[in-house]
């Protein structure tokens, strides 16, 4: 046989072009032969000449059950579930015109698994400063991309995985309200979708397998009305564990001095696990006059006796009887009293702060930059003031 020698495809006779002969186990076969196959079907070097002509005579077979296919139930967006409810059958296509593509045709009692799951990236959006450094925007912005995958295993002679996609799409952060708001309403019908796939195939096959979800956002935080309203209350999903993270906790804005103040207490919630990522969330928030190293040993000092709890005690929940644990979301007030303007004329704002563990209210100072009308932290020293120990520590307990 020799380098130009022509082929003939197995199947249907024809002569086969150039570079378009598929490699049988035991023959050849061309491209439009190839084109009837089964989608699903991957197995095509190790199968025999007579294995392709039974397939295809089942593809033949198939038509019919596509035309009398009737849906009743459409499952996903990009790939589709499409359930005959009535002859309990079902097809996976991604075609909107999908009885022309002559799509496989199973009944329920050939399915014999399925697993669901959503996957979350999360990609920071950066910009360029003006030297055309990369550099993150403040408060920082992130890319989050979704996939919603399905495998379903079946008993079929020439496959026995449908694997696809029934949700794939970007979503871009809108700076600041992010954890409010959750992941979207695309995100929340797609997730439907894919619970619904999970759901229908669970109840075939008496399984209660879960959907893995890997997403790296907190769940949305329900806000009645009136907590929305409420300017003095702040709602965080977690604790930042980085200046970004604290920046991009709900409502933390520069304009609102209320917010760095809330802030404040979140940054110094973090000295215990990590001194250094406190003293940068401080330094983040304090803008243009960073902590001095006299600070830094202040609130060394103010945490060396095991005090780790009191920062946390201004979250609503946090008792002595508890061990100062906050109830989640984390919730914190930050109030204002009839002198917290005493020197507003000067650009400060005192605002006040209740722990449960005290009976008075505890200041913080914020400065404004008049050039932006930016608010920073100026003095964070009422915050780490004592306050009642833990029903834990208290030999008098
Ligand atoms: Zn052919």
């Amino acid at each position: 046989m020799g380098l130009f020698d022509k082929k003939f495809c197995d199947i249907c006779g024809s002569k086969i072009g150039l570079l378009g002969n598929k490699k049988l186990e035991d023959g050849n076969m061309c491209k439009d032969c190839q084109k009837l196959l089964s989608p699903w079907f991957s197995d095509r070097r190790h199968s025999t000449v007579e294995e392709i002509k039974q397939q295809l005579a089942y593809r033949e077979a198939n038509k019919a059950k596509v035309e009398a296919f009737i849906v009743t139930r459409t499952l996903g967006n990009g790939y589709k579930l499409l359930l005959d409810e009535g002859k309990r059958q079902f097809i996976v296509s991604r075609f909107s015109d999908w009885r022309s593509t002559n799509p496989d045709v199973l009944d329920y009692a050939q399915l014999t698994g399925c697993t669901t799951k959503i996957t979350e990236d999360k990609d920071e959006i950066t910009t360029k400063d003006a030297e055309g450094k990369e550099v993150s925007f403040m408060p920082p912005r992130y890319r989050y991309t979704y996939d919603f995958k399905a495998v379903l295993t079946v008993s079929n002679p020439y496959f026995d995985e449908m694997r696809f996609e029934t949700a794939s799409f970007l979503r871009e952060e809108t700076p600041g309200d992010a954890s409010l708001t959750g992941h979207g309403d695309a995100f929340n019908d797609a997730k439907a979708d894919l619970l619904a796939i999970q759901a229908w195939a669970n109840e075939l096959l008496g399984t209660q397998t879960e959907t893995e979800i890997e997403d790296t956002m907190p769940e949305a935080i329900p806000l009645t009305a009136e907590d929305a309203a409420d300017k003095t209350l702040f709602i965080f999903p977690a604790l930042p564990k980085t200046a970004a993270e604290l920046l991009a906790l709900p409502r933390v804005s520069f304009q609102d001095p209320f917010s760095i103040a809330a802030a404040a207490v979140a940054a110094l919630c973090r000295f215990p696990e990590d001194a250094d990522a406190c003293f940068a969330m401080l330094d983040a928030i304090k803008g243009p006059q960073p902590l001095s190293n006299l600070d830094k040993s202040f609130i060394r000092n103010r945490f060396f006796d095991g005090k780790d709890y009191v920062p946390r005690s201004y979250f609503a929940g946090a008792m002595p009887s508890n061990d100062y644990t906050p109830d989640q979301p984390y919730r914190i007030r930050v109030s204002e009293s009839v002198h917290s303007r005493d020197q507003f004329d000067q650009g400060y704002i005192t605002l006040y702060l209740k722990s449960g563990g005290a009976d008075s209210e505890r200041p913080v100072v914020l400065r404004n930059k008049p050039s932006t009308g930016e608010w920073f932290l100026w003095n964070h020293v009422g915050i780490l003031a004592d306050i009642r120990v833990p029903k834990k520590d208290d030999p008098w307990a």
